[in-house]
């Protein structure tokens, strides 16, 4: 299944500004914690950021020759950046280079989104669930929300999340389940954690690809990398049924804490 989205829903968040973006007709029955106000937050369903969270410091441009080919050209054209947080995006250059130093490549498809951004991407994807069949509205939110976070649920408004992409045979710079089959995701496995990343959303206990796994609601996705810091991600790839937002969660009540 490709889930890849245009160019324009990650790079323009002046395309989000003027699109309609009625929030509160896509939001269930969930509660905003305002208490959120740093990068360690954990963010998931149920779990949402304000909508006026931003990063802070705030994104600061990517480079341009890390960002995948597919899109970094009309970037360059169109005088346009991908944002990410700071300190993350240091981190993630330094990854990218190591990589690169070991033969592998990465590139980055997307980084940091706003809400209103977030808003009209889940928009879109609704829209097409709705076209493609769905029963009714709610239903097309539940079948959409197992691969795309409602507004204020996504790890990409913290601005220290990237999706990852590397060239798959025959299918090329996407967001793919073959991405799993790669020497890059491989290399990522062993390797994210010492820059401080880990991956949000495994394939933990799912049954199938296109399951989502209970414990995070979201399908495995091999792309998806969030920026936790070393120290933090040193612990949490040692948990075991653990989900990134579980471990985040504990260590708000306790830094010191790790998983047995
Ligand atoms: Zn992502």
């Amino acid at each position: 299944m490709l889930i890849s989205l245009t160019l324009v829903s990650f790079a323009s968040s002046a395309w989000a500004d003027s699109a309609d973006c009625v929030v509160e007709d896509i939001r269930l029955n969930r509660s905003v914690d305002g208490n959120h106000a740093h990068d360690l937050s954990p963010v998931g369903k149920n779990i949402g950021l304000p909508a006026s969270y931003q990063p802070d410091p705030a994104a600061e441009p990517i480079p341009y020759e890390y960002i995948t080919p597919v899109f970094r050209e009309a970037l360059v054209q169109n005088n346009e950046y991908i944002y990410m947080a700071p300190e993350s995006l240091k981190a993630l250059l330094s990854l990218i280079d190591d990589a690169k130093r070991d033969g592998i490549e990465l590139f980055i498809h997307s980084a940091f989104r706003p809400f209103k951004t977030q808003c009209s991407v889940f928009k879109q994807k609704l829209n097409k669930e709705m076209q493609a069949g769905a029963v009714n509205i709610q239903d097309a939110i539940r079948r959409v929300n197992t691969r795309s976070a409602l507004p204020g649920e996504s790890e990409h408004q913290l601005g220290t999340a990237a999706d990852l992409v590397t060239d798959i045979p025959g299918i090329g710079y996407q967001l793919v389940y073959d991405m799993q089959n790669t020497d890059s995701y491989r290399w990522l496995r062993m390797n994210a954690y010492k820059f401080g990343f880990v991956l949000s959303y495994p394939r933990g206990t799912a049954q199938q690809p296109g399951d989502p796994d209970p414990r995070t609601g979201y399908i495995f996705e091999p792309w998806h990398w969030r920026y936790i810091g070393v120290r933090n991600a040193n612990k949490f790839v040692r948990c075991r049924n653990v989900s990134l937002q579980d471990f985040l969660t504990q260590l708000q009540s306790n830094p010191n804490f790790e998983c047995r």
